[in-house]
């Protein structure tokens, strides 16, 4: 099965369905950079996939970073003088600034209102906070909550540990034809929001999960890691093998309803970045396109100045520009089965426009070569544009040109220029040109 066969397969078997299933059972988990959250994460991701996980202890370097110590929570709330437990992280762990200390101690409203964190402008949602570098404690609730708080003595209660560990990540090679890999990674550090990142550790599985069953010309890496301090410890562990990265995609929320959104590479014409705008252009849905800012997620790491990787960014509307991100609303009514599916089929299809890319020299280049005797002419499937394509991919293969390129030049989607260069591939009238000369060396510009 290629990658086109493969997305047609997708459509049929509600993939959606089984994407927002693994949402639903990762939600309740408490994940964080580090911890058992995230080790419970990859071991329900492993069901799917084969996960190599990795352990880095608290203290190693990694490139300018050092591996922060361990976190995990085992309960937390606030008591009023009555006993009542008023915010619980039981009913929702992002009551809990992420990497709080431990606690146990009665304050009046006034002190405890300085770790309180809230959002006026959406009052009846809970927002989520992290303090991963400082030390520090906190909790989370709506504001609505808040202005019913009197004074009182409250009872404070942590109950967590913050030592000496790991920092876990998983990571899972699909071997193709080729050592070159297609990089693919999500981040695993944020606790029950599902369209950040849930989504996209789901999408990241699913797909590992068929293209496992694909006969693949690239390698596919898949890497679950936390934020920033996952990418910079997986670069600086890999940094001898970097080269092999070909192309690569950033996934993260991918479920909500908004339209597709690609923010390219820093290169900005990488081959990952121009396939991507070629399936979007042809989904015939909606998008936008963003150029690379250094600010968002992972791919800020992957395309630091030192690194330079072709990768981009793939989601649906971006991080920041929904209200429901990072609070409560990012709950399991916020993304859709339907637009997971999609986002799966039309990342699918730029990965098949990458595993198809070749480069061909018409065979025949001296005037146009004579279709009708080959069966090719107006009868190729279907003619119109497919007879068009037949004479775009034989005037442009003089080995400077890429499938892709062609399709871009004549505005013919991908798939009907492939499906050209195969029919005459197949009459001889094209050679292909072998994979390394179009191989392309990685500038550490
Ligand atoms: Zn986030």
């Amino acid at each position: 099965m290629n990658t086109t066969e493969l997305a047609v397969l997708l459509e049929s078997v509600g993939v959606g369905d089984e994407m927002y299933r693994l949402i639903c059972e990762l939600y309740p988990l408490c994940r964080s950079i580090t911890g058992n959250g995230v080790r419970e994460t990859l071991c329900a991701v492993g069901r799917h996939v084969p996960l190599e996980i990795h352990e880095i202890p608290t203290g190693q370097q990694v490139l300018d970073w050092t591996i922060p110590k361990e976190w995990n929570v085992r309960d937390a709330y606030i008591k009023n003088s009555k006993g009542e437990k008023i915010v619980d992280f039981a009913n929702s762990n992002l009551h809990v600034v992420s990497y709080s200390v431990p606690i146990e101690k009665r304050m009046p409203l006034e002190e405890l209102k300085r770790h309180l964190h809230t959002l006026p402008e959406h009052p009846d949602w809970v927002p989520f906070r992290a303090s991963y570098y400082k030390e520090n404690w906190g909790f989370c609730l709506s504001h609505n909550q808040l202005m019913t708080l009197g004074n009182d003595a409250y009872e404070v209660c942590i109950d967590s540990s913050l030592k000496p560990g790991f920092l876990t990540y998983g990571e899972y090679l699909v071997p193709g034809e080729r050592a070159d890999e297609v990089l693919i990674s999500c981040h695993t550090c944020h606790p029950s929001l599902a369209n950040d990142n849930l989504s996209g550790i789901a999408l990241t599985t699913i797909l590992a999960k068929y293209l496992s069953q694909a006969k693949l010309r690239f390698s596919y890496r898949f890497l679950y890691i936390p934020s920033t301090i996952g990418s910079i410890s997986w670069l600086s562990l890999n940094e001898s093998q970097i080269s092999n990265v070909e192309h690569g995609l950033v996934i993260a929320c991918v479920g909500d309803s908004g339209k597709l959104t690609y923010k390219k590479s820093r290169r900005g014409d990488a081959e990952v970045d121009k396939a991507v705008l070629h399936a979007l252009k042809h989904s015939g849905q909606e998008y936008e396109v963003m150029d690379f800012s250094p600010y968002g997620y992972d791919e800020r790491q992957f395309c630091s100045p030192g690194f330079n990787l072709p990768v981009g960014c793939f989601m649906r509307t971006p991080y920041g520009r929904y209200p429901e991100y990072h609070t409560s609303a990012d709950n399991l009514d916020f993304v859709r089965p339907l637009c997971l599916a999609d986002s799966l089929l039309q990342c699918l299809s730029a990965l098949s426009i990458l595993e198809n890319n070749e480069t061909y020299v018409n065979q025949n280049p001296k005037g146009e070569p004579q279709l009708g005797k080959r069966g090719l002419y107006r009868g190729y499937p279907n003619g119109g544009s497919d007879d068009l394509a037949l004479l775009w991919v034989l005037n442009l293969s003089d080995g400077n040109h890429t499938l892709l390129d062609i399709a871009e030049r004549a505005s013919i989607a991908f798939g009907v220029v492939k499906k050209a260069a195969d029919a005459l591939f197949a009459c001889d009238l094209l050679r292909k040109i072998p994979n390394d000369r179009c191989d392309y060396t990685h500038p550490r510009a």
